[in-house]
């Protein structure tokens, strides 16, 4: 009898009992969600002030749960050829959005030409936007959000920078760290999915920041390998 599990077991183990734990309580959760919305419709309009609160708050929490549960799954995902700039363009409308109701500035910069990627669309989606609304976070009014390819000679990288106050350097080592947060309402799952997506993906998260100026963001994505591996 092998009393050791390795990695992958335990990885599948945890990914399983987080998948029953976070079912059992989104569905409660539905149902507080449900019987809310028919009180607030029968409720005076005094009272619309605090349903707005408790269904935001409801919602905040779910997101945590679907954060957390794309962390501990840590699963397979299906990996497609994509090329990057057809996914930041899909987003841009979004970030340019919500840049807007800030106040703020996008600038994006593409490389049509960068070949294909070994991807999964939905993580790399989650990926721009954590960093995207990160730094959206970070920065005040007039603040300038800048994503950018940039070919290199074993891959691509984008570069997601931001006109913000910048990392202090004793944060920046625990910015990947589960449930590291600066925010009175952050959840602190953002980066470290960010890092659980790129490991998945082969490449590599990195940051540059200095305070005053701004942040930067690295992600490397490796290009597909024809070199098959013995
Ligand atoms: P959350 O956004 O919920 O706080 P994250 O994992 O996304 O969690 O980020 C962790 C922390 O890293 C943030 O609370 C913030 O202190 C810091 N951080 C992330 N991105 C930036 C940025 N662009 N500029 C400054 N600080 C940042
Ligand atoms: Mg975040």
């Amino acid at each position: 009898l092998r009393m050791e599990l390795n990695h992958v077991e335990r990885l599948g183990l945890v990914g399983q009992m987080a998948a029953s734990i976070t079912h059992e309580i989104r569905n409660p959760m539905a149902v507080v969600r449900g019987f809310l919305q028919l009180m607030r419709e029968k409720s005076p309009a005094s009272l619309e002030h605090y349903y707005r609160i408790v269904m935001e708050e409801l919602d905040r929490a779910n997101g945590i749960i679907n954060d957390f549960l794309s962390l501990a799954q840590n699963r397979v995902v299906k990996m497609e050829l994509y090329r990057l700039h057809e996914i930041i363009s899909e987003l841009t409308p979004l970030l340019w959005a919500d840049a807007n109701l800030r106040g703020q500035s996008i600038e994006v910069r593409l490389d049509e030409n960068a070949p294909l990627l070994m991807l999964n669309h939905k993580e790399i989606k989650q990926l721009i936007l954590n960093l995207g609304r990160n730094a959206m976070e970070a920065m005040g009014e007039k603040g300038k959000l800048t994503l950018e390819m940039k070919l290199q000679p074993d891959g691509v990288e984008l570069y997601v920078t931001d006109t913000g106050p910048g990392i202090p350097t004793a944060q920046k080592e625990r910015l990947f760290e589960p449930f590291f947060t600066t925010k009175s309402k952050g959840t602190g799952l953002g980066l470290s999915l960010c890092l659980s997506i790129m490991e998945r993906h082969g490449g590599r998260i990195n940051v540059e920041s200095e305070e005053g100026l701004g942040t930067t963001f690295i992600v490397f994505f490796p290009f597909v390998s024809e070199r098959i591996e013995a």
